[in-house]
Parts: structure tokens; C-alpha cells; sequence
């Protein structure tokens, strides 16, 4: 078993504290990396290999080398922390009770890019973890390890909480610096990306909770060791949040490229009350869902396209044989539609119409016809919107009854939920 690296110590009550943090050697990474220049930081970022755990898995030196290489001053640093997915939890401990690793990382992730000044874009709904982070960060400021000469090095980084409203949207890059610009959190549309054309329309790299965590980490072991951690293609270790039907759902932190299947049986002690397992979904409900004869797959951004799926934020949701799937889809299609922000047809008229379609299912109302009509409406939503958002309704949708058509069916044919009556 990894020893944990980005949730060690979260059992104590006390690992919030600063005080706590720097007894098991917090804040060793930033001094380690206040001696070493910009370029070398981003160099040892880019031997481990260190991804972005938001979902889309780009590799971070290069983001970094991107905003690190625009000329334009100042640059800053945001910090995604708008988990919102239905299912997806895993950057709440760190946020809660590990939230000097997070400074600790965005203040190494600062010197590298010469950004001075960082937000934290906090998730409307975790108003907990507003209190925590603030704390810290004052901490963090009475320590010298935030502000103006760090640790004595010459180094500025300041860094503050800003609080969204609770769109889901808002977690979507350039949305966010809508949003924290003041405006609407709408996306924008791209190129320029935000790392030459950001906030405040200045070089900006925005990086996730889990991302930025695992800086320390590299600092304290290096690249060349980190990069022996889970997958060649993904290495470093991952925090997958299990919900649903096993016997001990919860936060794990596991080398990254853990089988789906290890997860379920071995980390999580199988299928609650030793029922029959249905359906997984791998990475928030916005990734393809799986039948249980396909969850021998490993759980990395490389490997989980090729078995059909994305590793997405690394939220597995587990559902056992008791689960009417036409229920999960359409309760999924009522969260796409209520987080659409608007901005584009395919996207706002499609949800709607998608969410309307399962509902009708559901209740027993379905046509003859109506499957197909899921699937013409999901394709024509399907790249033709302006942010994933859309595209991941339409998937959404589609996977659901590629794997699953046969109860879609029944609940037409029938007139009435076939799984549960
Ligand atoms: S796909 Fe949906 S959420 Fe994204 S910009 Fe279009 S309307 Fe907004």
C-alpha cells in the first residue's frame, strides 16, 4: 500500500493547523523550492509527469512553460476549487483538513510561473472550507511563507479565497475568470487561452485543488521518484472519492492507474449487503457510464478511453442491481439542464429536451421512437456546443443506452419502471 502523501495526517483533528502541517515536514517543499529558480521548478514538474487532476489531464509543465514564456506582467495563479459534480468530493479533505498543502503548493506553483498574487475560486457550496482556508492562509502570512520576501528569498505571493455563487459552470476555466472578474460565469470562448489572455486579461494558469497538492510532494521526492508512482503515461498518486453501493464508500488515495475493479472489491470492500453490481461510473456523472464486465480497466488518463470510459475527477459511483438506470440518466439530464448556463442552443434547448424525453420514460409515459429520439438529440448536441458541458450531457445519454438499452426499452414497453415497479 502507497503511503498517503496529499491526505497523510487528515485523521488527526488538528492537521488544519500550521503547526501540525509543518510537524510532519509541511512547508519543506516551499524552502526547497525558494532556492531553486523558476525554470528548474518547472523543469522537475515536468520529469514527474505530474498531470491536471481537474479532469482533462493536461500535462501541467507545459501550461506552466506556456504562462511562464508570455512577457506580460502581472501573471496570476487561481486555484479551481468549484467541485460540483454530482459525485465528486475528492478535493474536500484536502481543502478541509489539509489546506497548507494547498497554499504550500500554489506558493511553489507562484515562484515558478512569477506570479504574485493567487486565488483560490471556492465552490459556493462549502462554505466549511471558506473558514479553514481563510485561517490558513493567515497563518501561512504570520509564518512569512505567504506576502512580500518569503522565507527571506525575495519572493511575493499573496493569495485569497473567492467564493462563487454555486454554479457548476463556474468550474469550467475561463467561466471562472468570468466570474472572478465580477461578471457573469459564462465560458469565453478560445483561443487565446487563459495562460496568454486571462484574468484581468493578463497570462494566468489556473490549476486544480488535487494538482496543486501534489507540488509539495514533488518537491520533497522529486521528479525522478514521483515518476515511478502509478502509470508511465500518469504518474503520482490519485484521490478517488467512492459513493453508492459499497461497503465502505469513501476517499482513497491510490497510485494513479488503480483498476476500477480494485477499487470496488478490494478498497472498498464490494458491492454493499453482497448484492449484484450494475453499473459504475468512473469519474463523475459526466463520464461514460460502465456495465460490471468492463471495470477491469485502470484508472489513469491514458488507459480509460481506451476501455470505453475517461477517468474524469476520479469519482467513482457504484450502483448495484437495485438501480434503475433510466431514473440515474434522467436524474443527470435535470442536473446538465439546470447548470446550463445559457449561452448556446445545442446545449440549452438540448438538455431540456433530453431531460424531458427520459422523464416521460420514467414515469411510463415513453413513445415508441423515443430512444432514437434520445440519440438524435444527444448527436446533435454532440460538438456543437461551446463548452464540454453539453457534450457531456449528450455522452451522458448516449453511454447510458448503449450499455443499458434493454431496461430503456422495458420502461417503454411496459409503461412503468421495470426495476423497481
Ligand atoms: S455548452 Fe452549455 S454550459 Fe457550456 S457554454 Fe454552452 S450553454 Fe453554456
Amino acid at each position: 500500500m502507497m503511503e498517503a502523501a496529499l491526505l497523510k495526517n487528515i485523521e488527526n483533528p488538528n492537521s488544519a493547523d500550521i503547526l501540525e502541517y509543518k510537524n510532519i515536514g509541511g512547508y519543506k517543499g516551499l524552502a526547497k523550492a525558494l532556492e531553486m529558480e523558476p525554470q528548474q521548478i518547472i523543469d522537475e514538474v515536468k520529469r514527474a509527469g505530474l498531470r491536471g487532476r481537474g479532469g482533462a489531464g493536461f500535462p501541467v509543465a507545459m501550461k506552466w512553460t506556456f504562462a511562464a514564456a508570455d512577457p506580460k506582467f502581472p501573471k496570476y495563479l487561481l486555484c479551481n476549487a468549484d467541485e460540483g459534480e454530482p459525485g465528486t468530493f475528492k478535493d474536500r479533505p484536502i481543502l478541509e483538513k489539509n489546506p497548507h498543502i494547498l497554499i504550500e503548493g500554489m506558493a511553489i506553483s507562484g515562484h515558478a510561473l512569477k506570479a504574485e498574487y493567487g486565488y483560490i475560486y471556492l465552490r459556493g457550496e462549502y462554505p466549511a472550507a471558506k473558514h479553514i482556508l481563510n485561517k490558513a492562509i493567515k497563518q501561512a502570512y504570520d509564518n512569512n511563507l505567504l506576502g512580500e520576501n518569503i522565507l527571506g528569498k525575495g519572493i511575493t505571493f499573496h493569495l485569497a479565497v473567492h467564493q462563487g455563487a454555486g454554479a457548476y459552470i463556474c468550474g469550467e476555466e475561463t467561466a471562472l475568470i468570468e466570474s472572478l472578474e465580477g461578471d457573469k460565469g459564462q465560458p469565453r470562448i478560445k483561443p487565446p487561452f487563459p495562460v496568454n489572455v486571462g484574468v484581468f486579461s493578463k497570462p494566468t494558469v489556473v490549476n486544480n485543488v488535487e494538482t496543486l497538492s501534489n507540488l509539495p510532494y514533488i518537491m520533497e521526492i522529486g521528479g525522478e521518484a514521483y515518476a515511478k508512482i502509478g502509470t508511465p503515461d500518469c504518474p503520482g498518486p490519485k484521490i478517488f472519492c467512492v459513493s453508492g453501493h459499497v461497503e465502505r464508500p469513501g476517499v482513497y488515495e491510490l497510485p494513479m492507474g488503480t483498476k476500477l475493479k480494485d477499487i470496488v472489491y478490494t478498497h472498498c470492500g464490494g458491492i454493499k449487503g453482497g448484492k449484484k453490481l450494475k453499473a459504475v461510473i468512473p469519474g463523475g456523472i459526466s463520464t461514460p457510464v460502465l456495465p460490471p464486465d468492463k471495470i477491469d480497466c485502470p484508472m489513469d488518463f491514458v488507459n480509460m478511453p481506451k476501455h470505453g470510459s475517461m477517468l474524469g475527477s476520479g469519482a467513482v459511483i457504484v450502483m448495484d442491481e437495485s438501480v434503475c438506470l433510466v431514473k440515474v440518466c434522467h436524474r443527470a439530464l435535470k442536473f446538465f439542464e439546470h447548470e446550463s448556463c445559457g449561452k448556446c442552443t445545442p446545449c440549452r434547448e438540448g438538455t431540456g429536451w433530453l431531460r424531458a424525453i427520459l422523464g416521460r420514460i420514467e414515469e411510463g409515459h415513453g413513445a415508441e421512437g423515443d430512444i432514437d429520439l434520445l440519440l438524435s438529440v444527444a448527436g446533435n448536441m454532440l460538438g456543437k456546443t461551446f463548452c464540454p458541458l453539453g457534450d457531456g450531457a449528450a455522452c451522458v445519454v448516449q453511454n447510458f443506452i448503449k450499455h443499458f438499452r434493454p431496461e430503456f426499452e422495458d420502461h417503454i414497453k411496459e409503461k412503468k419502471c421495470t426495476v423497481n415497479g
